[in-house]
C-alpha cells in the first residue's frame, strides 16, 4: 500500500537535512563516493536560489525539489538526473538562468532542467483557466502530453524528473483548493498514470493512481482503505499460510528463490471492482505472491512445481517471459487454487525482471549507460524499448486529434492483448479485437496501405475479422492498392487509424 511521506512540520532545517541525508544514503548504494559532495553543492545552490519561497502548504520551497531528488534516488537514477531533480524548478521560479546551471553543473544537467521547465510552462497554460469545458480540458491535456513526449525524444530523463515531480506534488495536493486538486488528479490519472505504465514504471504508477483516487473519489478511497486495514491481519495470516504451502513444494527443489507477498494497491482493487462489477467482499485476489529466482530456466522449473501441486484456475496462466508486454514487462502469471475455494495469484520472475517491473524503462536505461555488467542482450532490450518510444512518437506526430489519441492510449492500457504470428513466425502483439488491417500496419505501413485481403491459418477471412492469440495471419497485397475509408470503422490500433487518416489527408 501507499507509503505516504510525512509532511514537513516545524523543525524545518532539521527535517530538510534529514531528507537530504536520506537522498545521499540512497545514492551511495549505487553511485561513487564523490557524488556526495556534488549533491551537497547542488542542493545548497538550489536552496539559495529558492531562498525564502514557500509552498502552498507553508513548507519552504526547497523541500519540494529535495523530495523529488529523493524519489529519483529510490529509482536509482544517475547523478545528473538527481541534480536535475534538485534544480528542476530553479529556472522557472527564480532568477537563475539555464546558462548559470550550465556553467555550475554542466550541460547535461542544464538540458534536463530545461526540458522540465518547458513542460511546466505548457502545463501552467492549461491548468490555470477555471471554467474551461471538460472536453476542452481533456483536449488540451492530451495536446500537452503529446508535446511532452515529443520533447523527451531528446532525453527520457526529463520524463523521469517529471514523474517524480508529479508524484511529490500529488502527495502534497492537500494544501490546494478542491477544484484545483481535482483537475490535477484527473490529469495525473489521464496522462501520467498511463505514461508510467507505458514506460513500465509500475511502482510510481501505483503511487500516482492511488493518490489520484484519493482526491477524485475520496469516499471510495477512504472506504477501501478502511476495508483493507480491517482485513490486514487476516490477510497477513492468510498470505503466510499460502507462502508456507508453496515453500513445502519449492524447498525440496534445491533452486534459489525468495518469496514476497504483497497486498494489491487500492487503485487496482478498485479497478477490479469496477471491471468485474463486484463488491469488495467478492474480489478474490486482494494480494499476490511473487517468487523471485535467478534464471529463466528456474522460473519455469518453479512454475512446473507449482502447477504439479496446485490446480491452476482455467485460462489464468500467462507467459510474459516468452512474450513480454509492450513495455517489456516479463513474468509468469498464474492463479492457483491453493486450498479448496482459496484462490491466489502467483507471479514468477528473475531478479532482473523484477527490477524492470519496478523501475521500467529507467532500469533498462540504466543498463545502457555503462553498467559494467551490461551484456548485449540487455542492450538489445534497451533498443527495443527505445524503438517503442520512437513508434509512439511517430504516431503522436501523425495523429491530429488529441481526443483520438487519448482513446488510443486507453486501448493500449487495456491488458487484453492478442499475440498473432506472421508467416515467418514472428509474434506481433495487438490489442484485443484487432483485425488483419491492424496487423498489416503493425508489420509495415506499406503492407497496410496495399492490403486487399487476409488469410488466417491459411483460410481467407474478412478484413474486419477479429484476430485471436496464436493465429497466423498472412496479408494479401496488390500494387497500386490504397486504404479504404470504411477500414476506420473497425480498426483497433491507433497506428493503423492514423496511417489510414494520413493517406486520406494527403489526397485532400
Ligand atoms: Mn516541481
Amino acid at each position: 500500500m501507499l507509503p505516504l511521506r510525512a509532511p514537513l512540520k516545524n523543525n524545518l532545517t532539521h527535517d530538510l537535512e534529514t531528507t537530504f541525508l536520506a537522498l545521499v544514503k540512497n545514492a551511495s548504494a549505487y553511485l561513487p563516493a564523490e557524488s556526495h559532495d556534488i549533491l551537497r553543492n547542488t542542493y545548497e545552490f538550489s536552496k539559495h536560489a529558492h531562498q525564502e519561497q514557500l509552498r502552498a502548504g507553508g513548507d519552504p520551497f526547497i523541500s519540494h525539489p529535495l523530495e523529488v531528488a529523493k524519489i529519483l534516488s529510490e529509482l536509482h537514477m544517475d547523478l545528473a538526473t538527481l541534480q536535475a531533480g534538485l534544480l528542476h524548478d530553479v529556472v522557472e521560479d527564480t532568477t537563475v538562468t539555464r546558462d548559470q546551471i550550465k556553467s555550475e553543473f554542466g550541460n547535461e544537467v542544464a538540458e534536463i532542467v530545461e526540458g522540465v521547465t518547458k513542460i511546466d510552462r505548457l502545463e501552467s497554460n492549461f491548468t490555470e483557466p477555471s471554467h474551461t469545458a471538460p472536453s476542452r480540458v481533456i483536449t488540451e491535456q492530451a495536446e500537452n502530453w503529446r508535446k511532452m513526449l515529443i520533447a523527451t525524444a531528446k532525453d527520457v530523463r526529463v520524463i523521469f524528473v517529471k514523474l517524480a515531480d508529479r508524484r511529490h506534488n500529488m502527495e502534497t495536493l492537500g494544501a490546494l483548493r478542491d477544484e484545483k486538486r481535482r483537475r490535477i488528479s484527473e490529469e495525473t490519472l489521464n496522462l501520467y498514470v498511463p505514461l508510467a505504465q507505458r514506460l513500465g514504471m509500475y511502482s510510481i504508477k501505483h503511487d500516482l493512481a492511488d493518490l489520484s483516487l484519493k482526491y477524485l473519489e475520496p469516499e471510495v478511497f477512504d472506504k477501501l482503505e478502511l476495508k483493507m486495514k480491517t482485513i490486514k491481519v487476516q490477510q497477513e495470516t492468510y498470505l503466510k499460510s499460502c507462502v508456507g504451502k508453496l515453500e513445502a513444494v519449492l524447498k525440496p527443489l534445491d533452486i534459489p528463490y525468495r518469496i514476497s507477498a504483497r497486498p494489491k494497491s487500492l487503485h487496482s482493487v478498485y479497478r477490479k471492482m469496477v471491471r468485474q462489477n463486484k463488491p469488495f467482499e467478492e474480489i478474490q485476489d486482494l494480494a499476490g505472491i511473487r517468487i523471485i529466482t535467478d534464471t529463466v530456466e528456474h522460473c519455469y522449473a518453479l512454475l512446473g512445481a507449482v502447477h504439479t501441486h496446485f490446480q491452476p484456475v482455467k485460462d489464468s496462466f500467462t507467459d510474459y517471459i516468452a512474450i513480454p508486454k509492450n513495455n517489456l514487462y516479463q513474468s509468469l502469471h498464474t492463479t492457483i487454487e491453493i486450498a479448496p475455494g482459496e484462490i491466489v495469484e502467483v507471479q514468477i520472475r528473475t531478479e532482473e525482471m523484477h527490477s524492470v517491473a519496478e523501475f521500467g524503462v529507467a532500469a533498462h536505461w540504466r543498463y545502457k549507460l555503462g553498467d559494467k555488467t551490461s551484456t548485449q542482450g540487455k542492450i538489445d532490450k534497451v533498443e527495443a524499448k527505445m524503438d517503442w518510444l520512437k513508434k509512439t512518437l511517430e504516431w503522436l506526430e501523425e495523429s491530429q486529434d488529441p481526443r483520438e489519441m487519448l482513446e488510443g492510449l486507453k486501448a493500449e492500457l487495456e491488458f487484453d492483448q492478442v499475440f498473432v504470428f506472421t508467416p515467418k513466425g514472428e509474434v506481433k502483439k495487438l490489442p484485443l479485437g484487432s483485425t488483419p488491417v491492424d496487423f498489416a500496419y503493425e508489420v509495415h505501413s506499406g503492407l497496410g496501405d496495399q492490403c486487399v485481403g487476409a488469410k488466417v491459418n491459411d483460410k481467407m477471412v474478412r478484413l474486419d475479422y477479429q484476430l485471436k492469440s496464436g493465429e497466423r495471419c498472412e496479408i494479401l497485397t496488390k500494387k497500386g492498392q490504397h486504404p479504404h475509408k470504411d477500414w476506420l470503422d473497425f480498426v483497433k490500433t491507433p497506428r493503423a487509424r492514423s496511417k489510414i487518416k494520413k493517406y486520406f489527408k494527403q489526397l485532400s
